[in-house]
């Protein structure tokens, strides 16, 4: 999707700083990292959030979930991590295009705000 800014992420359209990248899936730094350590992890695939998941894309996200601790270890986050989606309007999604967000380095707090 040529308007959306992770499509043109993937496309290279937009420069991002990838941690790690195969056909599939994009790891890369958030542009306004909320803790020491902050990646997204995408679908290549443009998906509009996790709400739009179809049966068909089952394969990828599970792919794409095994994919978070290796970059988790890749980054060092060997203490721990936090795994974030913030869907729809309520969870105040502002880019649609799935996301989800890597935090570490530090200690996270408890209910998220
Ligand atoms: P959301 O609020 O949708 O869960 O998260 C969107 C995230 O994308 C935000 O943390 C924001 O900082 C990040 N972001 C938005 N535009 C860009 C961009 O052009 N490049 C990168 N690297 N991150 C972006
Ligand atoms: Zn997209």
């Amino acid at each position: 999707m040529s308007d959306c800014i992770f499509c043109r992420i993937v496309n290279k359209d937009i420069p991002s700083k990838a941690v790690y990248e195969d056909d599939r899936i994009l790891a890369f730094y958030d542009l306004e990292p909320q803790a020491p350590v902050h990646v997204l992890l995408i679908p290549k695939k443009h998906i509009s959030s996790l709400d739009a998941l179809q049966p068909e894309d089952t394969e990828l996200m599970g792919y794409l979930m095994l994919k978070v601790k290796d970059v988790a270890k890749e980054l060092g986050l060997e203490n721990g991590y936090r795994l974030v989606n913030n869907c729809g309007e309520d969870g105040m999604q502002t880019v649609k295009h799935l996301h989800f967000h890597l935090l570490g380095k530090r200690k996270m707090t408890w209910p998220p705000g």
